[in-house]
C-alpha cells in the first residue's frame, strides 16, 4: 500500500543524458506551438470579430502578442521561458475564444495542460484524450447548466453556474478525474521516455565497445588498419593546412617467424605486446601507431618540417629493439627493419605512400635488416624493373629463352679440359642477354628457381649423354644449386631421376654449393648432401673463402672440391712476388683436408702460373675460355683433342 502511495506521488526523474534529448525535442515542439498559436490567433480573433465586430482590437491586439513571439523564435527556441510565453499567449486566445463562445473558464485548464504535454512530449495521444474529454465534458455540462438541472434537488448555483450544487460537485470530480488521467498519461510518457533513453544509452555503449574492438588490435590494443584508413585522410588534411609533413613508417620485425615457430605463439604474442610498448615509448605524442598484421606495424608521424627530425625517433626505435628481452625464461634478441615514405614529398596519394614505405622496408630487408631506409624514386624504378622481370620469367621459361652456357675447367698440370661449369643465360626476346646475377636472386626470392634448377639438371644431364655419345666419357659438368633447392627437398630425387633417364655415370656430374647453403638448415642439408654424394656426384664448395665456413664444417660435410673465389685470384698481381697469404692458406687447407682445389676467375697468365706453382689442381677463367654455348663448347673440345 505504502509502495502504491509512494508510487502515485513520486515523480519520475529525468537523468542527465535524457535532458539533452528533451532539449532537442523542445526546439521541435516550439515550432509546432508557434504554428498552433498563429492558428488560434486567427480563429479566436475571427470569431470574436464576427460576433462583436471588433476586428481591430481582436486581430491587431492579438498581433501584439503573436508577432513578438514569432520574432523571438530564432533566438529563444528551446528555452523554457519561451515555452511559457507561448503557453500564456495561447491561453489568452483560448480565454477570448471560449469566454465569448462557450463562456466557461475550466476549459482553459485543459488547454493549458494539453499545451504543456504537447510542448514536452512527442506523443499525440494526450492531446486526443484531452480534446475528447474536454468536448464531452462541455457538451454534458453545458446541457446540464442550460436546463438548470439538479440531480438531488439541490439549490441551483447562482454564480456562473446555472445548475444544482450537486452538479457542481459532480463537475469538480469530473475535472479532477480528467486531470488525474492526463497526469498519468504524462507520467507514463516520461517513464517510457526515460527507459527508452536508458536502452538507447546501453545500445550506444555497446556500439561504442563494438567500434573500439573493430578498430583496434586485441593483442596489443593498438589501432588496426581499418582505423588507420579512417584517420589517415584527416592527418593528411591537417598536414596540408599546417604546411607540415607526414611520415609513413613501416616497421617489420626481423626473423619474428623463427621465434614464433621455435618458441611458440604465446612467446610471440608476448613479444608483440612488448614491441607495442616500445613503439608507444619511442615515438612522439602526436604519432599514430597501428598494428597491421603479424609482426608489421605502421607509424604515422606528423607535424614536422624536415625529415631529419625523424632520425632521433628512428634511431631510438632501432636501439630499443636491439636490447635483450626476457620472456618466460627465454632471452630473446630482436631487431627491426624500417621503411619510410614522406607526404607530400614522395606522393600525395596515401596508398602509394604505403606501397613506397613497404618498398623502402624491403630494401632494408634485402640489405641485411636491422636498419632503416627512406623511399627514393630510383628504388621504385628498381622494384618496378624487378617486378617486370619476375613476371616475365615465367613466359620466358615456357618459350625456351633460358639456355645453358658452359665454361671449361682445365687441369692445371696438363692444360687439358676436364669438364665445365654450367651457367644459366636468359636470352630475352626483346632485351637481349640478361645475366644470372640479375635474375637468379629474383628467381630465388619467388621460388621460381626450382623450375630453373630442374631445367639445369635436365639440360646438363642431356649434355653429358650427348658428350658420351661423342666419345667424351671423362668430362665432368658441375651445376650451381641454390638454397631453395635444398629446402624444397626434391633435389636428390631430381638428380637421381635425370641420371637414370639419360643413363649417365653420376661421377660425370657435380654440384656447386655455397658456404651459406651449408650454414642454413644444417641437418637437412647434410643428409641431402650425403645422399647425393652416395650417388657418386661430386660436391664443390663454391666462392670459397667469402663465407663463414669453419674447418669443422668442412670436415663434417662430404666435400670433394674447394672452389677458391675470384677475389683471392684477383690478389695475384703480375709484379708483386709477395706470397699471397690468404690464397696460400686456402690452398694448403684444401690439401691438408685431402680435397681437390679449383681456382675460378683466372684472367691472366701470371695468375695461372702462380696457381700451378702452388699445386692448384684445376683452373677456370677467361684466361682459357669464357662461358659459351653448347655448340661452341663441343667445337672447343674437338679442336683441343
Ligand atoms: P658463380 O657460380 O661464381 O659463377 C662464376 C661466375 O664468374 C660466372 O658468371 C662466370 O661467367 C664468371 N667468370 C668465370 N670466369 C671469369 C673470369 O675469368 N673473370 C670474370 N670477371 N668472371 C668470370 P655468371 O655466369 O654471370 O654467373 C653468375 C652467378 O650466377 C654464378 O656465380 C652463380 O652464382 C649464378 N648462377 C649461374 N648459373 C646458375 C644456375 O644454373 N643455377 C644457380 N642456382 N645459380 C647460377
Ligand atoms: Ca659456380
Ligand atoms: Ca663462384
Amino acid at each position: 500500500m505504502k509502495n502504491i502511495i509512494n508510487y502515485i506521488f513520486s515523480y519520475p526523474k529525468i537523468p542527465d543524458f535524457a535532458s539533452k534529448n528533451f532539449q532537442l525535442f523542445h526546439i521541435q515542439s516550439d515550432k509546432t506551438m508557434v504554428v498552433l498559436l498563429i492558428v488560434q490567433w486567427l480563429i479566436a480573433t475571427f470569431i470574436t470579430s464576427i460576433l462583436y465586430n471588433t476586428h481591430f482590437y481582436g486581430f491587431f491586439g492579438g498581433a501584439l502578442i503573436v508577432l513578438p513571439i514569432i520574432f523571438l523564435y530564432p533566438y529563444l527556441k528551446g528555452e523554457s521561458y519561451y515555452r511559457y510565453f507561448i503557453a500564456i499567449a495561447m491561453m489568452l486566445f483560448s480565454v477570448i475564444f471560449i469566454q465569448q463562445y462557450l463562456g466557461r473558464i475550466e476549459m482553459h485548464f485543459h488547454v493549458f495542460i494539453v499545451m504543456a504535454i504537447l510542448t514536452l512530449y512527442k506523443d499525440i495521444m494526450p492531446l486526443i484524450v484531452a480534446a475528447i474529454t474536454t468536448i464531452l465534458h462541455h457538451i454534458v455540462f453545458n446541457y446540464l447548466q442550460f436546463y438548470e438541472v439538479s440531480l438531488f434537488d439541490m439549490p441551483v448555483m447562482v454564480f456562473n453556474y446555472g445548475c444544482g450544487f450537486d452538479i457542481v460537485i459532480f463537475h469538480a470530480i469530473f475535472v479532477v478525474s480528467e486531470l488525474t488521467v492526463l497526469g498519468y498519461i504524462i507520467r507514463f510518457q516520461i517513464e517510457h521516455s526515460v527507459s527508452l533513453n536508458n536502452t538507447q544509452n546501453k545500445v550506444n555503449q555497446l556500439n561504442k565497445e563494438l567500434e573500439h574492438t573493430s578498430l583496434h588490435d586485441n593483442l596489443t590494443g593498438l589501432p588496426n588498419r581499418l582505423y588507420l584508413n579512417q584517420q589517415i585522410d584527416s592527418l593528411k588534411q591537417e598536414a596540408l593546412k599546417n604546411d607540415t609533413k607526414l611520415a609513413i613508417i613501416f616497421l617489420d620485425l626481423d626473423h619474428f617467424k623463427n621465434i614464433n615457430d621455435t618458441l611458440g605463439h604465446h612467446i610471440g604474442d608476448e613479444l608483440l605486446q612488448i614491441v607495442a610498448k616500445i613503439l608507444i615509448k619511442c615515438v612522439s605524442q602526436n604519432s599514430f601507431i597501428t598494428r597491421i598484421g603479424g609482426d608489421e606495424f605502421i607509424i604515422i608521424e606528423s607535424g614536422f618540417q624536415n625529415e631529419d627530425e625523424l632520425l632521433p625517433i628512428i634511431s631510438s626505435l632501432l636501439e630499443d629493439f636491439r636490447k635483450e628481452f626476457l620472456i618466460k625464461g627465454h632471452s630473446l634478441r630482436l631487431s627491426a627493419s624500417i621503411g619510410i615514405s614522406l607526404f607530400p614529398d614522395d606522393s600525395s596519394n596515401i596508398s602509394e605512400l604505403m606501397k613506397y614505405a613497404d618498398i623502402a622496408m624491403y630494401k632494408v630487408k634485402a640489405d641485411g635488416r636491422n636498419n632503416f631506409s627512406f623511399f627514393t624514386q630510383s628504388l621504385n624504378n628498381k622494384i618496378h624493373d624487378e617486378v617486370n622481370i619476375i613476371n616475365d620469367m615465367q613466359r620466358a621459361f615456357y618459350e625456351g629463352e633460358f639456355v645453358l652456357y658452359y665454361q671449361p675447367k682445365i687441369n692445371a698440370k696438363t692444360g687439358q679440359i676436364i669438364g665445365a661449369e654450367t651457367l644459366l643465360r636468359w636470352k630475352h626476346c626483346q632485351h637481349g642477354y640478361i645475366g644470372p646475377n640479375i635474375f637468379i636472386p629474383l628467381a630465388e626470392s619467388t621460388g621460381f628457381i626450382l623450375n630453373l634448377g630442374e631445367f639445369v639438371i635436365q639440360e646438363s644431364t642431356k649434355t653429358i649423354k650427348q658428350l658420351n655419345e661423342l666419345g667424351y666419357h671423362d668430362l665432368i659438368l658441375s651445376i650451381n644449386v641454390s638454397t631453395r633447392q635444398f629446402q624444397n627437398g626434391n633435389l636428390y630425387q631430381n638428380l637421381q631421376e635425370k641420371i637414370s633417364e639419360n643413363n649417365i655415370n653420376p661421377k660425370q656430374l657435380g654440384i656447386e654449393i655455397t658456404e651459406s647453403i651449408m650454414m642454413k638448415y644444417v641437418d637437412k642439408t647434410l643428409s641431402t648432401l650425403q645422399k647425393i654424394k652416395k650417388l657418386g656426384i661430386l660436391i664443390y664448395i663454391d666462392d670459397f673463402g667469402t663465407g663463414y665456413s669453419s674447418l669443422s664444417y668442412l670436415k663434417k660435410f662430404p666435400i670433394d672440391v674447394l672452389k677458391i673465389d675470384k677475389n683471392f685470384i684477383d690478389d695475384i698481381s703480375e709484379n708483386n712476388t709477395n706470397d699471397r697469404l690468404l690464397l696460400n692458406t686456402i690452398l694448403a687447407m684444401g690439401k691438408s683436408l685431402g680435397l681437390k682445389v679449383i681456382a675460378e676467375g683466372v684472367e691472366h697468365e701470371y695468375q695461372f702460373h702462380y696457381l700451378r706453382k702452388k699445386d692448384c689442381d684445376m683452373i677456370q677463367g677467361y684466361y682459357f675460355a669464357k662461358p659459351m654455348n653448347k655448340e661452341d663448347f663441343i667445337a672447343l673440345l674437338k679442336s683441343s683433342k
